[in-house]
C-alpha cells in the first residue's frame, strides 16, 4: 500500500471494522494489511475490542466513583479464563462486523480466535467458576473486581507420550496478551519474614521488623458485561524485587548475583501450583497467597480512602470474598492493617473485619483442607500469627461459653490443630473471620453444617448457607455452541442469553418431530467437529453417529475415571464373547490433567491409553467401540467437547464431589447424566426431571453405612464374575503385554487397599444403568427428546442466578436481574 494511502486511513475514523483493523495492524501491531499473519490479524482486532472495552470501563469507574458505590472484591489464587477475543465481540455486538472484516483476510474469526493462548491461571473447577462469577457480575453490572496472580506460567501444557503424561510450560505472555492494562501507578509493598516487637506500652501496637519485601505490581484485565456497557476488572498482581535490593550486586558488577537476588522475590507470581485440592505445603505457596492477599487488601483500602478519606464506614462499602481458604490470611492481613497502620482499636477492627468477609468453601474432604504448620507462619508471617492466636484466644473464649467443661469442642474449634505438628487450620480462620459461609451445592452445603463444619454451625447456624454453582451461558452455550444457540433463538428468541430460565420454553418443542430432528442434526455436527479434533490430537478415527460418552474433568480418584475404564473393559469383554449381538456403537472419550505428583493419577492416564491402543485395533469389535484421551484438557478444549457429547459421566463417589460445573456445561448442550447422587447431580435431576437423567450408585448415607459396616473389595471380586474378570485383565497384563505387571498396583489398591472411593460398590449399578442409556440410545428420537428436556431444564445454572443470590445475600448488592 503506497504512503499516502496509509495516512489517508489512519487518519479516517474508525467508521468501519475494516479500517479499524487496518489502522491497529499498521499502527499497533506493525505489519502490512496484505501480509498479516492470523496472529496479527487477531491482535489488531483484539486492539479494536480493547479500544470499546477501555472507554467502558473508565465510563463504568467513574460512575462507580461518583456513587460511592459499595463494592464486592473476588479474591481467588485462581481465574480459568481462557480466551477472551470472541466473548469481546460478543459482549461489544462486534462478531457480524468482524466476521466480515475478517473474511477480507481470507480468514474466520474462529480461526482468527483460535491463534489467542488460553490464559490458564487456575486448575480446573474452582478457577472456571471464578472466571464465570467474573462474566456475571460484569453482566449484573455489580460494581466488582476479581482480585489474583499474574502468573508467568499457567496451568502446565500436557502433552502424551507413549501413553504417559508429560507436563510442558504454559508460557501464556509469551507474545505479549493485548487483554491486559499495566497500572504503572499501582504497586504495593508486600513484606515477609522477620520478627515482631513488642508494644512498649498497651496504648501502642507492636512494630513488625520484617526481612525482606517485595513489590506487587498491577495488571488488569477488563471483564466485558453482556447486554451492558459496564464491565468488571481482574486485578493480576505481579511481583518485582523492590528496585534497592539488588543496587549494590549491580553496582560492583556482579550481575548474575543481582539476578539471582532478583529472582528470588520476582519468583511468587511466576507459576501457577498445578495442584488441584491439596495443599503444596511448600512455603512459595504461602508467600503466594500472602503476597496477593496483601496487595489487593492494601488497593481496597488506599481506594476507599480516596473515595471516602477515612476507613469508619469501611465495611458499608466493602465485601470481599474469599474463594476457597487460599486468601484466608486476608483476615489477618486487614486485622494488621486497621490496627497496626490505622489506628483502630482490636475490638472495632474486628467488627469491621467479620463484616466484610465471606467465604466460599469448595471441599469437604479433611485431606484437601487447607493447613500451615505454626513453625512456616511464624518465619514468613510472625506478625499475623501473633494476630491469629489473639483472635483464637477471643473466640475460644466465647465457645466456651456456650459449652462450659467441653475442651474436646474447643480442641476441634480452635484455629490451631494440636495434634502433631502445630498447624494454622485456615478454613477456621475465614469461619470465624467472615459474616457468611457457604458450600456450592444443596448436598455439599448441608453435609458441610454436618459433617467438618458441625461445631461451628452448632454456634452459629445462620453463619451457613448455600449457593449453588453456575455457569455463564455466554461462553459456554452461545460461544461454544453456535448452532444450537441458532436453533434455540430461532425456537424461543435470544434473551436466554440474560435470562437462562427461558430455556424451560424450548420444553413443549421437545414434542415436535421436526424440532428434534433439527436439534439432532445440530449434535450430530458437532460431534463431527469434536470427532476432527480427536482425530488431529490422537490420530484416532471415531464415528460421529456412535454415542459419545464423555468425561472430562481433573484426573482425581474421587472423581473415578477408573470406574468408567472397568465399565468400558467389560463391555469389551462382552463384545468379544457375543460379536454378533446388536451393540450400540460407542466412542469413550477422556480428557483431564493429572497433578504432576499425583501418581495413582497419572497411573489411570496410561491405563486408559493402554486400553484405547487394544480396543481401537481390535478388528472384531467391528469399530463398535473405541477408546480416546483427548490431551490438554483446558477451556478453550472443552468449548470443543462439551457440545459434542451424548452421556456425561459423573460418577464420583456420592458425598465427595461439592458441585461439579462440567456437568452443568453439558447438559446445558444437550447431554444426558449418567451420574452418582452428588453436588449438584441432585438438583440437576430435580430441574431436568427424573427421567431425563440416569442416576444410579450408593447414596451419601449408604457410602458411609457400607464403610461403617466393614466395606470389603475383596469380597465382591471373589462372588462377581464380571468384576474378576475385569480386574484380571488389567492385573494380568492383556492391556500392557509389555510389562504385564504394570498395574497389578493399581488393581491390589482396588482389592486390598480398601478400595476408598468404593468403585466395586458401585459397579453393578453402574454397568446395569450403562445398558439403559444403551437402550435409549437406539431410539434416537426418545434420546433427543430427553436431551433437548436436558436444555430446556438447565436455566437454573446459570452463573448469573448465582451471582444474584450471592449479592443479595452475602455481599448486600443488589443484582441488575
Ligand atoms: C468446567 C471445567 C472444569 C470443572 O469440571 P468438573 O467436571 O466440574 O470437575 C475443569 N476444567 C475446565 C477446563 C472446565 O471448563
Amino acid at each position: 500500500m503506497p504512503e499516502s494511502s496509509t495516512r489517508t486511513a489512519a487518519a479516517a475514523p474508525a467508521s468501519t471494522a475494516d479500517a479499524a483493523i487496518e489502522r491497529h495492524l499498521l499502527h499497533t501491531v506493525a505489519a502490512a494489511p496484505g501480509q498479516a499473519t492470523p496472529t496479527e490479524i487477531m491482535h489488531a482486532v483484539a486492539q479494536v475490542a480493547r479500544e470499546h472495552l477501555s472507554q467502558r470501563w473508565v465510563a463504568g469507574d467513574s460512575a462507580d466513583r461518583a456513587a460511592k458505590a459499595r463494592r464486592v472484591y473476588y479474591l481467588s489464587m485462581e481465574f480459568l479464563i481462557g480466551r477472551t477475543l470472541s466473548n469481546a465481540l460478543a459482549a461489544l455486538d462486534l462478531k457480524g462486523e468482524m466476521g466480515k472484516a475478517a473474511a477480507a483476510h481470507a480468514s474466520t474469526l474462529e480461526d482468527l480466535a483460535a491463534t489467542e493462548p488460553d490464559a490458564a491461571l487456575g486448575n480446573g473447577g474452582l478457577g472456571r467458576l471464578a472466571a464465570c462469577f467474573l462474566d456475571s457480575m460484569a453482566t449484573q453490572e455489580l460494581p466488582s473486581f476479581g482480585y489474583g496472580i499474574r502468573y508467568e506460567f499457567g496451568m502446565f501444557k500436557q502433552a502424551i507420550q507413549d501413553g504417559r503424561q508429560v507436563e510442558g510450560p504454559d508460557a501464556w505472555l509469551e507474545d505479549g496478551t493485548p487483554w491486559e492494562f499495566p497500572r504503572f501507578n499501582v504497586h504495593y509493598p508486600v513484606r515477609f519474614g522477620g520478627w515482631v516487637e513488642p508494644a512498649t506500652d498497651p496504648s501502642r501496637v507492636p512494630t513488625w521488623r520484617h526481612a525482606g519485601e517485595v513489590n506487587a505490581k498491577a495488571y488488569d484485565m477488563v471483564i466485558p458485561g453482556h447486554g451492558t456497557q459496564r464491565v468488571s476488572t481482574l486485578r493480576l498482581w505481579k511481583a518485582v524485587a523492590p528496585a534497592q535490593i539488588d543496587l549494590h550486586a549491580f553496582n560492583t558488577g556482579d550481575y548474575s548475583r543481582a539476578a539471582e537476588f532478583k529472582n528470588q522475590y520476582e519468583n511468587i507470581s511466576w507459576v501457577l501450583y498445578p495442584n488441584d485440592s491439596t495443599p503444596a505445603g511448600r512455603e512459595l505457596r504461602l508467600r503466594q497467597e500472602y503476597f496477593f492477599t496483601s496487595a489487593s487488601i492494601q488497593d481496597i483500602l488506599a481506594r476507599h480512602l480516596a473515595e471516602h478519606g477515612n476507613l469508619a464506614n469501611l465495611a458499608d462499602k466493602v465485601a470481599i470474598h474469599l474463594n476457597d481458604t487460599h486468601p484466608a490470611i486476608g483476615v489477618a492481613e486487614l486485622m494488621r492493617l486497621l490496627v497496626d497502620e490505622h489506628g483502630f482499636g482490636w475490638m472495632s477492627a474486628w467488627a469491621v473485619t467479620k463484616k466484610v468477609f465471606s467465604y466460599t468453601n469448595h471441599t469437604l474432604m479433611p485431606e484437601a483442607l487447607e493447613t500451615w504448620p505454626v513453625s512456616l507462619m511464624q518465619h514468613v508471617l510472625p506478625r499475623h500469627l501473633e494476630i491469629i492466636f489473639r483472635i483464637n484466644a477471643e473466640f475460644l473464649a466465647e465457645a466456651a461459653a456456650h459449652r462450659p467443661g467441653d475442651n474436646d469442642f474447643l480442641r476441634r474449634l480452635s484455629l490451631i490443630d494440636e495434634t502433631g505438628e502445630r498447624r494454622v487450620r485456615m478454613a477456621h480462620l475465614s469461619i470465624v473471620g467472615s459474616h457468611k459461609v457457604n458450600g456450592v451445592s444443596a448436598l455439599h452445603s448441608d453435609l458441610l453444617v454436618q459433617t467438618i463444619f458441625a461445631d461451628f454451625a452448632s454456634l452459629w447456624p445462620d453463619r451457613f448457607t448455600n449457593m449453588t454453582n453456575g455457569v455463564t451461558p455466554r461462553r459456554w452455550l452461545a460461544q461454544a455452541n453456535p448452532s444450537l444457540s441458532s436453533l434455540i433463538d430461532s425456537t424461543i428468541g435470544s434473551g436466554w442469553r440474560l435470562d437462562l430460565t427461558q430455556l424451560s420454553r424450548l420444553k413443549p418443542h421437545a414434542e415436535r418431530e421436526d424440532f428434534r430432528n433439527a436439534f439432532l442434526a445440530v449434535k450430530h455436527a458437532n460431534k463431527a467437529r469434536l470427532a476432527a479434533h480427536i482425530e488431529a490430537t490422537t490420530g484416532v478415527k471415531v464415528d460421529p453417529a456412535s454415542l459419545f460418552d464423555v468425561q472430562v474433568k481433573r484426573i482425581h480418584e474421587y472423581k473415578r475415571q477408573l470406574l468408567n475404564v472397568l465399565q468400558v473393559v467389560a463391555r469389551y469383554q462382552a463384545m468379544l464373547a457375543a460379536p454378533q449381538a446388536d451393540w450400540v456403537p460407542r466412542t469413550v472419550i477422556f480428557a483431564g490433567k493429572a497433578a504432576s505428583s499425583y501418581v495413582a493419577a497419572k497411573n489411570v492416564i496410561r491405563l486408559i491409553h493402554d486400553i484405547g491402543q487394544v480396543i481401537n485395533n481390535d478388528a472384531r469389535l467391528g469399530g463398535k467401540l473405541k477408546l480416546v484421551f483427548i490431551p490438554n484438557y483446558g477451556v478453550s478444549v472443552a468449548e470443543v467437547i462439551m457440545p459434542g457429547a451424548d452421556l456425561s459421566e459423573q460418577i464420583s463417589t456420592a458425598g465427595t464431589e461439592a458441585s461439579g460445573t462440567g456437568n452443568m456445561k453439558l447438559a446445558l448442550n444437550g447431554a444426558l447424566t449418567i451420574g452418582t447422587d452428588d453436588g449438584a447431580n441432585i438438583e440437576i435431576r430435580e430441574q431436568v426431571g427424573d427421567d431425563n437423567i440416569f442416576i444410579f450408585g450408593l447414596k451419601t448415607p449408604e457410602v458411609a453405612a457400607a464403610k461403617q459396616a466393614g466395606y470389603q473389595p475383596l469380597r465382591i471380586y471373589e462372588s462377581h464374575v464380571q468384576i474378576k474378570a475385569v480386574l484380571d485383565a488389567i492385573a494380568g497384563g492383556q492391556f500392557s503385554p509389555d510389562e504385564p505387571g504394570r498395574y497389578r498396583p493399581l488393581v491390589d489398591s482396588l482389592l486390598w487397599g480398601g478400595d476408598h472411593y468404593m468403585l466395586l460398590a458401585d459397579f453393578d449399578s453402574y454397568l446395569e444403568t450403562q445398558s439403559k442409556v444403551d437402550a435409549l440410545y437406539r431410539d434416537r428420537q426418545a434420546w433427543a427428546k430427553k436431551a433437548i428436556a436436558n436444555v430446556a431444564g438447565m436455566g437454573f445454572f446459570s452463573s448469573d442466578r448465582t451471582i444474584g443470590e450471592y449479592a443479595r445475600q452475602v455481599w448486600g448488592i443488589a443484582p441488575k436481574h
